[in-house]
């Protein structure tokens, strides 16, 4: 490759000796950064030691900063304390990753296994294994390097040829030298490594209209690598997450870390679905897509009222479920849309419906932050409740009752159709769309509470995550589970 640098160069300095200095920069500029790599290496145990890391498994304490996902609007932001683990096996091209967390009124724990081509999702409370087909070795692997300076570096040797010097830059007073990598089919990645210690201290990358930098610290040394025993990352200047290392295991099978999971149910996987509608009483229909992976689907159900259809959640594709309920409802105008609470997820088709010429009905303590979020503010428009309102005619009733504060969000919105017993519940119940009910949680558990104390007529709950319309029944049982 240099060779051919130079060759070309000498050819290039006959025609046009202006050309034959850019190429020569190149050519410098990439041996500059071969060589700061090379250099790192040495202060990370040397390049045969990184090259010879094949499989390692991580331990992270780690605390997620609840911004967008938090019970009140404003900062300070919820955080989520979870137990994280990651793991990879370079030569087996085998990822292991587990996570079990709570926070906003619910729990998880989960563990992903990707091995070469086949990828599969275990949930450790429902002890479920299902297929997943939106997972990869590359991608997975990737995501775990980016958080960690030592793997970072031996990506960097990997890619050392195509690195690239951008020159020195102050960071935490310290000077460093800025690399730029470009790891297969994934954006380019800028590495800071400190001048004097030759350590990477943090790297940055973007991602559409987002910058993430991830910060490595606390660097020390075992089994012969530097490693960080802290990093984390922040996405536009935010912090988001913080991973603090308990434990790492070099080189020793990663499977044989993670408990073996015995008696467990082989479910189906969530495959990608195009948006349906199920008619689910005269009336009421419900829009429902599979989006993959454990629990991301996305739906919002359409009520029709003798004048106008009361369309309920806003997670994103609403543009599509609104284009499909069309197909159903026809001409028929749709008036409202509700919005359960102001988490990203539950706002993220909101544009959508304000750009359709549908306005909002939002808990007051909402407006705000809806308004906030959007890209064309000028279309926005509100109707907001604070404790209840009805909406109904001589065809259906709608009530829209604030039963905030739950464990999952200060205010929020439930929508009960008392002649039909159906209620929608987003975020409160979410059974998954396949497999057994997931155990109680808290807010599982204070939607219970909040049926018996209004008396509510309930036979149906309507998720907006899952596939699947649970019942009563199924509320009561998942209670019951611890
Ligand atoms: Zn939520």
């Amino acid at each position: 490759m240099k060779k051919q640098l130079i060759f070309l160069s000498t050819i290039l300095s006959i025609a046009s000796p202006l050309a034959a200095n850019a190429t020569q920069n190149n050519a410098k500029t990439t041996n500059l950064a071969e060589l700061l790599i090379e250099q790192s290496a040495v202060a990370y145990g040397g390049k045969d030691t990184l090259n010879s890391l094949e499989k390692i498994y991580i331990d992270y304490e780690t605390t997620i900063v609840g911004r967008g996902q938090s019970r009140a609007t404003t900062p300070p932001w919820d955080t989520i304390i979870a137990d994280q683990k990651e793991a990879i096996d370079f030569s087996q091209m085998m990822v292991i990753t587990e996570y079990t967390g709570q926070g906003g009124g619910s729990k998880a724990s989960f563990r992903t296994e990707i091995e070469g081509l086949s990828a599969h999702r275990l949930d450790l409370y429902r002890k479920t294994i299902a297929p997943i087909s939106t997972s990869n070795f590359e991608s997975t692997a990737g995501q775990i390097i980016r958080t960690n300076g030592t793997l970072l570096l031996k990506q960097a040797l990997k890619y050392k040829n195509s690195s690239e010097y951008l020159g020195e830059q102050q960071y935490k007073d310290r000077t460093h030298h800025l690399i730029k990598i470009e790891p297969d089919s994934e954006p380019p990645i800028t590495l800071y490594i400190d001048r004097d210690t030759k350590q990477i201290t943090k790297s940055e990358r973007s991602i559409g209209n987002s910058r993430i930098e991830y910060f490595f610290e606390k660097y020390r040394t075992q089994n012969g690598i530097l490693l960080p025993y802290v990093s984390s990352f922040s996405i536009n200047g935010n912090l988001s997450r913080q991973m603090k290392v308990e434990s790492y295991t070099i080189n020793k099978s990663i499977r044989d870390l993670f408990l073996a999971p015995t008696n467990f149910t082989k479910i189906p996987g969530n495959e990608i679905t195009s948006p349906t509608t199920t008619k689910i009483d005269k009336g009421v229909y419900w829009v429902t897509q599979n989006m993959g992976g454990g629990l991301y689907g996305q739906s919002s159900l359409f009520i029709e009222l003798k004048d106008y259809v009361l369309m309920v959640g806003a997670l994103s594709g609403a543009k599509q479920r609104i284009e499909h309920i069309k197909q159903t409802i026809g001409e028929k105008p749709i008036k409202y849309a509700v919005i359960s609470h102001h988490h990203e997820d539950h706002i993220g088709g909101v544009q959508e419906i304000l750009d359709a010429g549908i306005s909002l009905i939002v808990a007051e303590a909402h407006q705000a932050a809806i308004t906030e979020s959007l890209s064309d503010k000028t279309k926005a428009h509100f109707y907001t409740i604070n404790s209840e309102e009805t909406y109904s005619d001589e065809s259906m009733q709608v009530d829209i009752i604030n039963v905030g504060p739950t464990p999952h969000a200060e205010d929020y919105l439930l929508v009960h159709l008392p002649k039909l017993g159906i209620l929608f519940a987003a975020d409160h119940f979410e059974p998954f769309s396949n497999g057994p009910l997931p155990p109680q949680n808290e807010n599982s558990v204070f939607l219970a509470k909040i049926i018996q104390e209004k008396n509510l007529n309930i036979t149906r709950i309507i998720p907006s995550h899952s596939t699947r319309i649970g019942t009563y029944e199924d509320l009561i049982t998942m209670n019951k589970t611890l």
